[in-house]
């Protein structure tokens, strides 16, 4: 039987703004989402502050959108300390079949 579905992969990476960062961001600092996974390059970090405030829209950002849906056109979230400039981009890359099974023991849902 076949239980593959289909995510998107995601880059997020901090940009700037006309505003100056105050914590510790560097432009072009990035993390990739893979699935469930994050994966942080050995050469980077990344405030958890800033993390906290984008991981609730990753789920999302991964999935198939409505094409009026504000999910699919805003991919800029804000720095959550207010007198920080930096914005982090939320990117698609490609996407990637996962395996119902390998996520998950529960059955496949057959209806609403
Ligand atoms: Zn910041």
């Amino acid at each position: 039987m076949d239980d593959k579905f289909t995510l998107y992969n995601l880059k997020v990476e901090v940009v700037g703004s006309d505003k100056p960062m105050v914590c510790s961001h560097k432009e072009g600092d990035y993390f990739l989402v893979v699935g469930e996974n994050l994966i942080f390059p050995e050469t980077n970090s990344f405030s958890m502050y800033a993390l906290s405030a984008i991981l609730p829209l990753l789920p999302a950002k991964q999935r198939p959108l409505h094409r009026n849906d504000w999910m699919m056109s805003d991919s800029l979230i804000a720095c959550p300390d207010p007198n920080c400039g930096a914005k982090f981009k939320i990117t698609r890359t490609q996407t990637q079949d996962f395996s119902h099974a390998e996520c998950t023991i529960e059955p496949i849902h057959k209806g609403e």
